[in-house]
């Protein structure tokens, strides 16, 4: 059966980092909205363009845009078997429209869908954000203070420079956790009354999570 799997969490609660581990483990494409932004934004798209307003200040970007982006990406033939979101939705209006185009695409066929949240302490999460670096080359994620490359600013993988989102700033941080607490948190309640809620502790190692994730994907 087509497993569908959505996450939901905070920023910098780990989403990234396992969903990048579970991705290769059911070889299933990861499809995270931020990443397709920067993307667009990235190469200079009118989509592009337009999200970066919104991207900038921590604000979430037009519900109708993102749609158009990740309808395009879940119709591709590679999330036949299955998919796992990563950032979408993160409204009721996104998880509204989610459903639509689930049922679009899948017509008949019987799904499972599942939507993971990672209840995690956010009081440490700021600091985790601002000393968060990423390889543009692989995708992998480090901390300078928990998870730090080998070689200072380099990739473990691949020897790339490290780089750093620019919206990895304190500032920036803080409004992307107050649009998470007014737009994203509400849909913890919206999936639970679906009875698709699976919440999992996200303190701890990324080993830990990771076993508590396992257990709840099967
Ligand atoms: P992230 O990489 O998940 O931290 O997302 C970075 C930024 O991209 C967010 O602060 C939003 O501005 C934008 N973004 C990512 N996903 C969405 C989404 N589903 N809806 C609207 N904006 C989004």
């Amino acid at each position: 059966m087509k497993k569908e799997l959505i996450f939901l969490g905070p920023p910098a609660c780990g989403k990234g980092t396992q969903t990048n581990r579970l991705a290769e483990f059911l070889n299933f494409p990861h499809i995270d909205t931020g990443s397709l932004l920067r993307n667009e934004m990235k190469n200079g798209t009118e989509a592009g363009k337009e999200a970066k307003n919104y991207v900038d200040k921590g604000q979430l970007v037009p519900a109708e845009l993102v749609a158009k982006i990740i309808k395009n990406r879940l119709a591709q033939d590679d999330c036949k078997n299955g998919y796992i979101l990563d950032g979408y939705p993160r409204s009721v209006e996104q998880a509204d429209i989610l459903e639509v185009i689930n049922k679009e695409i899948d017509a008949d066929e019987t799904t499972d869908f599942k939507a993971i949240y990672f209840d995690i302490d956010t009081n440490l999460l700021v600091e985790r954000i601002v000393n968060r670096r990423s390889c543009p080359v692989c995708g992998a994620i480090y901390n300078l203070l928990s998870i730090p490359p080998k070689v200072e600013n380099h990739c473990d993988n691949d020897g790339a420079e490290l780089t750093q989102r620019k919206d990895d700033t304190r500032e920036v941080a803080q409004a992307r956790f107050d649009t998470y607490f007014k737009e994203t948190a509400p849909l913890i309640n919206y999936y639970k009354d679906k009875g698709v809620l699976k919440t999992i502790d996200a303190n701890g190692t990324i080993d830990e999570v990771w076993d508590r994730l396992l257990k709840v994907i099967e």
